[in-house]
Order: structure tokens, then sequence, then C-alpha cells
């Protein structure tokens, strides 16, 4: 936390996923010391020291949030890695995108514009102010601890809120420190409150508070829709990125390894834990079979391993309950017909790794209804599966619940906007794994969520308009005439 509270005694333990070590003794935050946070981000945002505080100045600590993010890279890099299990060659790239992401948004702080309309009587000023949404709930998930974290701490800060985060529970030391490196970076204390805990309260105790403004919800569509419905007892502002079965579809006329190298990254990348992670590939039938054995052949060479190994593509499987899942899809999987091709069962290693959580490189030939191809499973297991045409690509890609990524590898320049167009989902890629910037707005349609996170749309998900009329005639008005 980010002021000083009385802590209770009791914690719990942090393992590391892939050891099976305990890292850390974690603090059970109590609904007291919960109460606590919240009623220390209100006064901090009340008292005005922050949310009224000039955005030039309010950026420049935001600004000095990256600088001393990118000047503990490493440490907060390795400290993501023995808490979530994922590879170093990933946490890598996060620690940049977490520097981009608070520069970005300091950068934001002083360009969230209101705007002036046209007079609506000659005798009027109409214009608007953005101002900060009050004390935001910051909820993440454990696949990108620090990173979404960000995501939501850097615009909440910029936007003059303040904010109340609580990190999962398997992976809350990055966010602890996030809240050190705030205090230290010059934010003043009470904007920025870290809460922990094991229990599923902790979350549903921010939702509920009466003092806290909006949510900020990143996790799972099933906590997101009673995070909703929670929030609309005291009509919170809700912002929700949800789950995903987001689909990569390729068309004969696409550079085809390409594509295969951009699949792999798509479904292996952080182990599959990753809530845009394609996990389904639509295959055009002329080039189904080249594609599969390239891809098969490719996915041999994926290295299963410690995390900490630099040459480790897929690391450690984060939680015990995760693991289990995949294995469970992958039995699905095998029983409702659909064809294995590579992995589907445990990695084992040995070393210190000998006790971790470790999944092979997974690939299913699948039918569209298979349960395998339609529900999120979360790891690194993808389905293929052949479309004849156009019409029919888009019917598969848009047959989900979910809608928040995509990628379309064609060359056919047409084509590839056609299809772009059609898909509903938060993103589309085209003919590129990668999708996800700062200055570009990420979010889902249908059951993958709303509201936006990241680029511009983001502030005003954390400003409130008000209109400001103001009447500028020479003459009184008198409306009754009394
Ligand atoms: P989760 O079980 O929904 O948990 C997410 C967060 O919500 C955790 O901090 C959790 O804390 C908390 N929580 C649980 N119950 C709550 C409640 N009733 N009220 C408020 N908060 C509550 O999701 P997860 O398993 O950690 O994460 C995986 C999911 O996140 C996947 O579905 C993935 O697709 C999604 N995800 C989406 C995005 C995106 O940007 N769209 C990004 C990453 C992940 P406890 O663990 O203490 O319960
Ligand atoms: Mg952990």
């Amino acid at each position: 936390m980010s002021s000083t509270l009385e802590a209770s005694g009791t914690t719990y333990e942090d393992r590391n996923p892939a050891t099976g070590a305990v890292i850390a003794h974690v603090h059970e935050t109590t609904r007291e010391e919960l109460d606590a946070a919240v009623r220390s981000a209100r006064k901090a945002f009340d008292g005005g020291k922050w949310s009224n505080m000039a955005a030039s100045r309010r950026a420049k600590v935001v600004y000095k949030m990256a600088q001393l993010i990118a000047e503990r890279a490493q440490e907060l890099m390795m400290l993501e890695v023995r808490d979530n299990g994922k590879a170093v060659s990933t946490a890598k790239g996060e620690m940049g995108a977490i520097v981009d992401c608070f520069e970005f948004y300091a950068g934001a702080a002083t360009k969230t514009y209101g705007e002036t309309m046209p007079p609506p009587l000659p005798t009027y000023l109409a214009n608007t102010v953005r101002e900060p949404v009050g004390v935001v709930g910051a909820i993440i998930p454990w696949n990108f601890p620090l990173l979404l974290a960000s995501w939501k701490v850097a615009p909440a800060l910029a936007a003059g809120c303040t904010v109340v985060l609580k990190p999962a529970p398997s992976t809350p030391l990055t966010a602890i420190e996030l809240g050190k490196i705030a205090l230290e970076a010059g934010v003043p204390e009470g904007v920025l409150n870290v809460v922990t805990g094991s229990g599923r309260e902790l979350g549903q105790w921010i939702v509920e508070h009466p003092l806290v403004d909006k949510i900020a919800f990143t996790g799972s569509t099933a906590t997101g829709k009673l995070v909703a419905k929670t929030a609309a007892d005291t009509i919170k502002r809700v912002t929700l990125e949800l789950g995903g079965k987001s689909p990569t579809i390729v068309f004969d006329d696409a550079d085809i390894d390409a594509a295969v190298a951009g699949a792999l990254y798509g479904i292996f990348y952080n182990a599959g834990q990753a809530c845009e992670a394609r996990s389904r590939v639509l295959l055009h039938r002329p080039i189904y079979d080249r594609f599969v054995a390239s891809f098969v052949e490719r996915a041999q060479n994926v290295r299963v391993g410690n995390p900490e190994d630099p040459q480790t593509h897929v690391g450690a499987i984060t939680l015990p309950e995760q693991f289990e899942k995949i294995k469970s899809y992958c039995e699905i999987g095998r029983s409702e017909g659909a064809r294995s091709l590579i992995g589907g069962i445990p990695a084992s290693l040995d070393g210190e790794c000998a006790n971790g959580l470790f999944w092979t490189a997974t690939a299913f030939e699948a039918e569209p209804g298979h349960r395998i191809a339609r529900e999120e499973i979360f790891g690194p297991v993808v389905t293929f599966t052949p479309f004849e045409d156009e019409a029919q690509a888009v019917a598969l890609a848009n047959d989900s619940d979910y809608g928040l990524s995509a990628s379309v590898w064609s060359n056919s320049i047409g084509r590839a906007n056609r299809v772009a167009r059609a898909i509903r989902s938060g993103t589309v890629a085209i003919n590129t794994p990668y999708a996800v910037f700062p200055g570009v707005p990420f979010g889902g349609y249908k059951q993958s969520g709303y509201g936006r996170e990241l680029g511009m749309e983001t502030m005003r998900l954390y400003t409130e308009t008000k209109s400001v009329l103001t009447y500028v005639g020479e003459k009184a008005m008198n409306p009754l005439g009394l």
C-alpha cells in the first residue's frame, strides 16, 4: 500500500510455478484494511492534490514512473518470471511495453481536451471539460501482472484519478513494487493503493464499495459478468477486458511461411495464457495440408523449459488449476474426436523445474463445433479447421461468443480488408503477429467485454464530461418574468 497501514499478521504463500518453491509470504488484506485503502484513495482524490494538480506536473510524475521502471526493468522482469512462470524472453518484451505505456500516458495527461460547442444561443458560451472520474478499482489477472496493471494505472493517474489496485493472488509481487515506484516518482500518498489477498472476496469488496467510482477489470468473462452485476448497484462506471477465442485466418494467397510463424507466436507466446491468443486457426482448403505440416514441424522446435533460460519459448503454466484445465481440455478434445497432431500432454523437465507445471506445444484438427475449438482454454493449445471460401471464413470467425482479436493473412489488399471489416472483434491484425501497442485501443466486442484500454480513447473512460454553460448577454435573463 502506498500509505502505511497497520497490517494484520495473516499471510499466504506465493509460489514460483516453475519450481514449486515458495517465493514470498503475501499479506491477506482484511475487509477493514480494504476499507481503509478505499478511504485513503477517496481522501486523496477529494483533497485535490493530485486530481487538481496542473496536468503538466502530473505528466512529469507519470513520466518519472516510466523512467524508474526502465531503470529497474531487469529486477522487475525477474520478479515477474519467478512469480508468474513466464519465459524471460516474454517478460523482457513486456518490460519495454510497460515503459512505453507510462510514457504514452504521461503525454496524454496534457492532451485530454474538452470541446467548445457552437453557442446554443447567441448569448451563450458552451464548452466541456474532462474531469477525472474519481476513485478507480483496478482488478487484474495473473497472466500479464505488471503489464495489465500499467494499462490501468498509467491512464488513471494521468487523468488525475486515484486508484486501489488489486493484483491476482498468485502474482502480486510486481504490483507491490509499482506502488513503491509511484511513491518514489512523487505520486502523493494515498493516490495509488495496492491491496493483496488470496480470497475471492477482495475483488468483490472493491466492486461493492460505495466510495469507488469506477471499476477497470481484466479477467474471465464469468467474473466480468459478476462484476458488472455488482457494480450496477452503485452505478459505477465499468470497463471489462474479458476472455477470447481469437482466430487466425489464412487464405491461399498469403505468405504461408510468415503466416505459420505468426500462428506459432499467436498461440505459444506466454504459454497461450493470453486473452488475445490466436487459439483457432482457420485455413483455406487449398493450403490446409501444407500449412498444418509446416506448423507441426516448426512446433517441434518450441522449447518448453526453465523460464529463466533465455532460450526458452514456453515457460510454466501459472496455476495448478490452469494446468488441470488445459489437461482436461486435451482429454475433451480427444474424446470428441479431434485429431491430435502434436503435444497434448504435460512436459516433464528435470533439475530445479522437476516439480513445475509445464505443458507441451499442442495442436489438434477440430470441427467448428468441438468444445476445444469454441471455449477459451488459456494454454498452448491450438485447433486447425478448414474453410472453403471467404464467406465461410468470416462465418466461422464470427461464430463465437467472444470478439477480442483476429489475424488475417492474405496478400490481397481488398480481401484482407473486406474480411477485417466483416469480423466482429476489437482488433484485427493483417499480415502481422503484433497488434498491441500503447497508442492503439485494445478491447472486446461481444462477451470479450466493453470499453477500451490503451490509446487516447481510454482517457475518455477515466474522465467524466462536464458541460459548462456561460451566459454572456448584456441584459440579465428573467425566464419567469417575476
Ligand atoms: P478471473 O478469475 O476472472 O480473475 C481476475 C481477477 O478478478 C483476479 O484478480 C480475481 O481475484 C478477481 N476476482 C475474482 N472474483 C471476483 C469478484 N467476484 N469480483 C471482483 N473481482 C474478482 O480471471 P483469471 O483467471 O485471473 O484470468 C484469466 C482470464 O482473464 C482469461 O479469461 C483471460 O482471457 C482474461 N484476460 C483478459 C484480458 C483482456 O485484456 N481482455 C487480458 C488478460 C486476461 P481472485 O483470484 O482473488 O479471485
Ligand atoms: Mg506466484
